[in-house]
């Protein structure tokens, strides 16, 4: 029998929770929240708490980028599910919100309710889908300028083991969340942190960056640092991803390995491959179209910024990772031009939507690039550059609106288009000193 509001009540002061958090995460990318008292958690899945309709319009900044179709009037409600409440912080437990109307009916704008209808859509075709996410991320002062000037080691033991008081409280903290963290490092980039989840359903798994990058900001705070998930935080820096890894299975085992493709891809994998790739042109702009995404998206930075696919390639979009021991979550393919200022809900209902129409359209799969696109005999087809292509792109996409919802497609616009007039003139030393904590939580 499911627990019953009360009980969790009950159970959450136990733990001295006394606040409770309910959040949505916007077309741009920011988690908003709000908060009630523990004893009207019943209240935040009944009612639900009151948002105005342009909270999908806000931006990056304290801009608001109104549409024909949102404006100031109207009201919605963010509700969550008690069940899904984790402590985030002393006094403080947190859930996911879903965006609905006053009626309690989600609306086309929840981004959360979208993944979820891209994974029942591949329920419906039999399969199960799994979503890993990787967060990079960058330390820095309480004034968000640098959080050190000594030298850097990518990867190393000494820049981790100097931050270790902080990182044995990042994994406590997770525990006590019910984060599934699997592992930590530091990054390439000064400062730059990572943490990678467990894989899961993929709602669950956007469920999981969200509480994950809060767990990162508040830990970081304790420690006197604050957290930025800025696609590129200072002009020059490595740039921070958010490469999301996705695996299928249909009744006959995995469509990524145990086949007679290459790498063992069996056909239905191999058409998901080309779904993803085929329609990176069009969804660029949903993957990294905000302000900050050009500057990091450019070959040599291992993100991703070709459009091919390869077996451990990391300058390849789609980087292939075949079941082998090393591989304990099984074959599966890792999209790495993702990055923070994404929302994850909508990046990853893009990516598993788009392979799903490679699957429903047998695309072929495109012929492997194995080695840097750059020294590649083979040249991968031209992705749109800057932010301005991206939108372009999107706004003239059929398919864009087929698989997110004309909706979704005006609302994401809007506030993009927001930044590209706002900061597309400003040198990127502004921007990025703009934009460093705006996907911060
Ligand atoms: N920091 C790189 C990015 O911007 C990724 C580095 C890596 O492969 O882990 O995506
Ligand atoms: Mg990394």
């Amino acid at each position: 029998m499911p627990m019953s509001n009360d009980d969790r009540i009950d159970e959450l002061r136990a733990e001295g929770v006394e606040l409770v958090a309910g959040s949505v995460t916007d077309p741009a990318g920011v988690t908003r929240a709000k908060y009630v008292p523990l004893r009207r958690l019943g209240d935040f899945q009944r009612s639900g708490m009151g948002v105005s309709p342009s909270w999908s319009v806000f931006c990056v900044d304290s801009g608001i980028a109104f549409t024909p179709t949102i404006g100031v009037d109207g009201d919605l409600r963010i509700r969550i599910d008690p069940a899904d409440t984790r402590i985030i912080d002393t006094g403080v437990a947190w859930a996911p919100g879903n965006l609905t109307d006053q009626a309690g009916d989600v609306v086309p704008l929840c981004l959360r309710s979208l993944l979820a209808k891209s994974e029942q859509a591949a329920a419906g075709r039999g399969l199960t889908v799994q979503v890993g996410a990787e967060l990079e991320c960058t330390m820095l002062a309480p004034d968000g300028g640098p959080a050190s000037v000594e030298p850097w080691s990518p990867y190393g033991i000494r820049t981790s083991l100097d931050r270790s008081a902080l990182l044995v409280d990042l994994a406590a903290t997770a525990e006590r969340a019910g984060l599934m963290i699997e592992q930590i490092h530091t990054e390439y980039g000064h400062d730059q942190l990572e943490v990678s989840l467990a894989p899961t359903t993929p709602v669950a798994a956007a469920d999981a960056v969200i509480l994950a990058r809060i767990v990162l900001g508040r830990v970081a705070a304790r420690h006197g640092l604050r957290i930025s998930f800025a696609p590129v935080p200072f002009e020059g820096a490595a740039g921070n991803g958010a490469h999301l890894h996705l695996s299928l299975t249909d009744k006959q085992g995995p469509l990524f390995s145990g086949g007679e493709g290459p790498h063992g891809i069996r056909p239905a994998g191999g058409s998901a491959i080309a779904g993803v790739i085929d329609t990176l042109p069009d969804l660029i702009g949903v993957y990294a179209g905000s302000a900050l995404s050009a500057l990091r998206l450019k070959p040599g930075n291992w993100a991703g910024a070709a459009a091919c696919w390869g077996l451990e390639n990391r300058e390849a979009a789609v980087r292939f990772i075949a079941a082998t021991p090393g591989s304990p979550h099984g074959a599966n393919v890792e999209l790495k031009l993702i990055d923070p200022s994404a929302n994850p809900y909508l990046a990853a209902a893009a990516f598993l939507s788009s392979a799903l129409r490679g699957i429903d359209r047998e695309l072929e799969l495109p012929a492997e690039i194995p080695q840097n696109p750059a020294q590649s005999a083979t040249v991968p087809p031209p992705l749109p550059t800057g932010q301005r292509a991206a939108l372009d792109a999107i706004e003239s996409s059929t398919v864009a609106a087929e698989l997110l919802t004309p909706e979704v497609v005006e609302a994401l616009l809007a506030v993009r288009r927001y930044e590209l007039d706002t900061y597309g003139d400003r040198p990127p030393a502004e921007t990025t000193q703009a934009l460093r904590l705006a996907w911060s939580c």
